[in-house]
C-alpha cells in the first residue's frame, strides 16, 4: 500500500501495514481507490450539520435554566438556532450567571440532510435569532458580542464559531439498514488492510467511538497481529484517530502516525477557555456532555483525565424545554407528553399524573426488555451480530413508530429531550434503529431530575491533549492526503 500526502510543504510517501480511516471516508473519494463495495457503503450515507457559536450576552431576565433547547426548531432542521448552553452558569452556577453583567453561552443550530449548511447562511440566521429573539431567549435583543479567541496564543484571533460545518451524525438510509449495512461494514474492515473508526461506522459520540473500537478488536483481533514496528497510517485527528492511536500504542506499536488536514488536532471537540467572572469558563463548541453510560469508557481513560473533574449539568430543573411561549422543565415535559399521549390531556388531574407516571415506567420497562431481546445486550452502543430479519420493525419503522407500536408511545416526550433535541434526528423521520443505538437503558428510563449529565470542568479537549501527550503521539497537522493506492 503507499499513502502520499504534503506536509509543510514536502511530498511524502509511506506504506503502511495498516490504513486508518478516521475522517468521513467520504473526504477521501477524490483520492482513495475505494472498491465498488465500499463506494455502494458510503453512497448510502447521509447526514446532518451542526453549527455552534460561542457569545457573550447580557442576562434580561432571572434565569431559571442551564441549557434551553426548543423541539421544534430541533425538527424543522433549517439552521435556526435551536436553542443555548449557558457556559457561566455550568462553570460557575445559576446564582453567579444571574448576577453578572454578562453570560458567556453557546448556541446550536441544526441543519438536517441535504439542507443550506454554509457558513454565511448559517451566521446571518443567528444574527437574525439575536437581534429579535424569541420570548425564551433571556438576554438582551440585539446585544451580545461573538467571543473572540486566541487557541494557540500566537496572535491569530479569530471568532468563536464551529468551524465544523462539517459531516455530524452520518447515518445510512433504511433501504442500506434493512440491507445491513453497518454489519457489512463490520464484515469488510480489515480488507485491503483498511479499518474505518470514524464515527460515520457507528453513530456519532465519543462513547460510540470507544465502543466500536471495542467491538471492532473483538471481532477482528487479528489486527493486532501485525509485527509491532510495522507502520500505521491514521487519517484524521479527531476522536476516533486519537483512540485508535492510543489503543494501538498500547498494544506495543511503535510507528503509529496521524495525518490530519487542519492546523489542530481534537475534531469535533472544541473546547475554548473563555475569560468569565474572573476566571475561566469552558465553552464547548462541540462534544460536551457524558453520561452514565459512558462511566467505563471514562475509567478506562482515566489516565487522561487527571486534574479534570466531571460536573453536573443542568440537573433538576436546570434544563428547559420550549413549548410554544413558555419553558418547563424536562421532567415536566415528559410528564405531560404522556398526559396527552394517553389522552388525559394538560393540565390535568393529580391522578391522571400518576397514571401516566405508571405508564411511563412500564413503558421504560418495555423499552429496555424489547433493546435486549432485540441486541442481545443491555450495554453496548451496536450489537455485533446483525439482528435477524427486521425485528419490531427496527429496519423499515421511525422511532416514533416504533415506540407507539410496542406500547411505549408514552416515552415519546423523554425521548425527544433525550434523543430529538440532542440533535440525533426526528422521532418521526428517523430509523427506530439509530433510536436504539443511541437510547442506552439508563437514558429510557423516565426519572429524568436526576439523569446524571454530566461534562469535563476543564472541556473535553483536555483528555484528548493529555493523550496526545502522554503517550507522544506523532501528528502530521496542516496534511493534504494526494492518493491512497492499496
Ligand atoms: C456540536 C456537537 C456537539 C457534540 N456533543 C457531543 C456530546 O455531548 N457528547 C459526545 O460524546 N459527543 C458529542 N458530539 C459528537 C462527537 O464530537 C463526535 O462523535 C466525535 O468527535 C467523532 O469523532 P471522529 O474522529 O469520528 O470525527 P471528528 O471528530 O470529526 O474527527 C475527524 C478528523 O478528521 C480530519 N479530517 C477530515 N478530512 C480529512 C482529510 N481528508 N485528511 C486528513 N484529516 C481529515 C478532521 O479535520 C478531524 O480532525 C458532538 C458533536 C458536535 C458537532
Amino acid at each position: 500500500m503507499e499513502v502520499i500526502y504534503q506536509t509543510g510543504g514536502v511530498r511524502k510517501v509511506v506504506n503502511p501495514a495498516l490504513l486508518v480511516i478516521a475522517c468521513d471516508p467520504r473526504a477521501l473519494e477524490p483520492v482513495m481507490d475505494y472498491t465498488p463495495h465500499e463506494r455502494a457503503l458510503l453512497d448510502s450515507l447521509q447526514n446532518f450539520t451542526f453549527y455552534t457559536t460561542c457569545l457573550r450576552v447580557y442576562p434580561r431576565t432571572a434565569q431559571e435554566r442551564v441549557v434551553i433547547l426548543a423541539p421544534d426548531i430541533v425538527e424543522s432542521q433549517t439552521g435556526l438556532v435551536q436553542g443555548y448552553r449557558n457556559e457561566t452558569a455550568k462553570q460557575w452556577g445559576l446564582p453567579v450567571a444571574n448576577a453578572a453583567a454578562t453570560n458567556v453561552v453557546t448556541t446550536y443550530q441544526m441543519v438536517g440532510v441535504g439542507g443550506p449548511s454554509d457558513p454565511a447562511t448559517l451566521a446571518a440566521q443567528r444574527d437574525a435569532f439575536l437581534d429579535s429573539p424569541p420570548s425564551w431567549w433571556p438576554f438582551q435583543p440585539g446585544r451580545y458580542e461573538i467571543v473572540q479567541v486566541d487557541e494557540d496564543q500566537d496572535g491569530d484571533i479569530h471568532p468563536a464559531v464551529n468551524p465544523l460545518a462539517t459531516p455530524y451524525f452520518d447515518q445510512f438510509t433504511f433501504d442500506a439498514l434493512a440491507a445491513g449495512a453497518p454489519w457489512r461494514w463490520l464484515d469488510l474492515q480489515g480488507e485491503n488492510d483498511t479499518v474505518y473508526v470514524h464515527a460515520s461506522t457507528c453513530f456519532e459520540s465519543v462513547l460510540h467511538c470507544w465502543s466500536y473500537l471495542n467491538i471492532l478488536l473483538g471481532a477482528k483481533p487479528e489486527l493486532l497481529s501485525a509485527a509491532k514496528d510495522s507502520a500505521i497510517v491514521v487519517i484524521g485527528a479527531g476522536v476516533s484517530g486519537l483512540l485508535f492511536a492510543q489503543r494501538f500504542i498500547d498494544a506495543g506499536y511503535r510507528n503509529v502516525t496521524l495525518l490530519e488536514q487542519t492546523n489542530r488536532f481534537a475534531g469535533k471537540t472544541h473546547s475554548l477557555q473563555v475569560p468569565d467572572q474572573g476566571g475561566t469558563s469552558i465553552a464547548e463548541l462541540g462534544t460536551c456532555y457524558l453520561s452514565p453510560a459512558y462511566d467505563d469508557m471514562v475509567q478506562a481513560l482515566s489516565e487522561f483525565t487527571v486534574g479534570n473533574a466531571r460536573i453536573p449539568v443542568a440537573h433538576g430543573t436546570g434544563r428547559g424545554i420550549v413549548v410554544g411561549d413558555t419553558v418547563m422543565s424536562f421532567g415536566d415535559y415528559g410528564l405531560m407528553v404522556a398526559c396527552q399521549y394517553l389522552g388525559y390531556g394538560w393540565p390535568c388531574s393529580q391522578a391522571d399524573q400518576d397514571l401516566a407516571y405508571l405508564e411511563l415506567v412500564k413503558a421504560a420497562g418495555i423499552y429496555v426488555a424489547l433493546r435486549f431481546e432485540i441486541f442481545g445486550t443491555v450495554d453496548g452502543v451496536m450489537p455485533v451480530s446483525r439482528p435477524a430479519g427486521d425485528p419490531y420493525g427496527i429496519f423499515s419503522k421511525t422511532f416514533a413508530q416504533y415506540l407507539d407500536d410496542n406500547g411505549m408511545g408514552a416515552l415519546t416526550g423523554y425521548l425527544i429531550y433525550a434523543y430529538q433535541v440532542q440533535g440525533y434526528g426526528d422521532l418521526d423521520k428517523i430509523p427506530a434503529y439509530y433510536g436504539l443505538v443511541w437510547v442506552t437503558p439508563d437514558m429510557a428510563w423516565p426519572f429524568g431530575e436526576t439523569s446524571g449529565v454530566t461534562a469535563w470542568a476543564k472541556g473535553w479537549e483536555d483528555v484528548w491533549d493529555q493523550m496526545v501527550a502522554k503517550r507522544r503521539l506523532n501528528i502530521q497537522l496542516n496534511t493534504e492526503v494526494i492518493a491512497i493506492r492499496r
